[in-house]
């Protein structure tokens, strides 16, 4: 597999190792069991998979790189290269510059830019517009581009559903960058519209059955749907792809929903359904798949609580929340430093969309079992942190190193 060259400032002493051990005794990955580290008062127990993703490694090597590489000249990212504070923060302390934030509104207009400037293209990709705007601006796109191979992985398969001429259904979050940057590129060899969740895919139906108005579509998917889309048209043939980091149980949902009302509104037998409705596995990349599968065989274990760690604004790390919700008091954060003491935690509430602080939030009872996961952008350093944080809490733990002897 190939190795990318990662500031050692992301990687941990207790995590790394643990994650090599793992994968030294597991290559074939089918051991996902967690890993237990019992501390005495406290004790952790940590999922298989997590933590910095291909995509993720491929993007950090090739954004230093390019301040490497680049010395005095202005170097930008499209956008934030992936849903990670920490990671951004630090390249931004290095002088890049953020050209767009998350919801792709400008930061820096683009008439600042000169054919001298670096851009980095981010892991989620960019649309042909942009692609096109700095072609125009006479810099090149692909000179330092992380854009992830399993999001163009997608990209490849709508263009395959589009060839076939069947419309390409999206299932993702219609203002995340990736989501942007895939209906960009399918909207390109097929009409395209995007469902952010099994709600609109409900909706998306009526408009198959005719149940709804053209009218009603272009209101209720405005944003979400290509140049010229004609519903009454253009819904007879669909098939999905999905961003690459949606729950999979999800995606599965809506592209097994949108097949029965397929077969329903056009009175289809087995082997007609291929005429309007293209059979494809869901495009969740590897990371996502494992990560997931890792969480469901953690929360089979009995716990107190679970700490996700990763950027709010990231998709992945967000469907991991909301599994490990479903099963036991969860707390989402950024970083060690929201564990405030052991009496309070400021942690983000998915629905409200921001950081609330909880008390008591671990038990008085010993030993603690606290399950720790992150997403696939969240560098080993932060879950060391915030493991160690949680050890500062207790008296009498046993030591770092000698909790460690067993992965040596
Ligand atoms: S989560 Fe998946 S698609 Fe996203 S960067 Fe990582 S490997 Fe690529």
């Amino acid at each position: 597999m190939k190795t990318f060259n990662i500031p050692d400032f992301y990687r941990s002493r207790i995590i790394t190792p643990i994650k090599e051990f793992r994968r030294q005794k597991d290559k074939l990955k089918r051991d996902f069991t967690p890993t237990v580290l019992d501390f005495g008062p406290v004790r952790f127990l940590i999922a298989r998979h997590f933590g910095f993703c291909y995509g993720v490694e491929n993007a950090i090597d090739i954004a230093y790189k390019a301040i490497a590489e680049n010395e005095g000249k202005r170097i930008y990212l499209l956008s934030e290269m992936i849903h990670n504070p920490d990671v951004n923060r630090d390249l931004q302390d290095r002088g890049v510059q953020f050209i767009m934030d998350t919801k792709g509104n400008q930061l820096i207009p683009w008439s600042e830019l000169t054919p001298d400037d670096i851009v980095i293209v981010p892991a989620f990709g960019t649309t042909i517009e942009i692609q096109n705007k700095l072609s125009e601006l006479g810099i090149n796109a692909y000179q330092y581009d992380t854009t992830c191979p399993f999001v163009e992985k997608v990209w490849k398969r709508a263009a395959q559903i589009g060839e076939k001429q069947y419309t390409v259904v999206v299932h993702g979050k219609p203002t995340h960058e990736e989501t942007r940057a895939t209906f960009s590129h399918s909207k390109e060899g097929a009409p395209t519209v995007v469902v952010k969740d099994m709600a609109q895919a409900h909706r998306l139906a009526t408009y198959i059955t005719g149940e709804s108005s053209p009218e009603q579509f272009y209101e209720e998917f405005k944003g979400q749907y290509s140049e010229g889309f004609d519903p009454a048209e253009d819904l007879r043939r669909i098939g999905v792809v999905n961003q690459t980091t949606m729950l999979a149980a999800d995606t599965q949902g809506i592209a097994d929903y949108l097949k029965q009302v397929m077969i329903h509104h056009f009175h289809l037998v087995p082997d007609q359904v291929d005429e309007h409705f293209a059979n494809t596995r869901d495009t969740l990349c590897y990371a996502t798949n494992d990560n997931q599968d890792a969480t469901y065989a953690l929360l089979t274990h009995p716990a107190d609580l679970v700490i996700v760690a990763g950027g709010y604004n990231s998709s992945n790390t967000s469907h991991l929340v909301e599994l490990c919700e479903e099963k036991l008091p969860t707390y989402f954060i950024a970083s060690a430093d929201k564990l405030l003491d052991r009496h309070l935690i400021r942690h983000y509430n998915l629905t409200n969309k921001e950081e609330v602080v909880t008390e008591n939030y671990l038990p008085d009872q010993q030993p603690v079992t606290v399950m720790l996961t992150c997403g696939a952008s969240c560098p080993d350093a932060v879950v060391e942190g915030i493991l160690l944080r949680f050890l500062s809490f207790y008296e009498g733990t046993r030591p770092v190193e000698e909790v460690m002897e067993i992965f040596r």
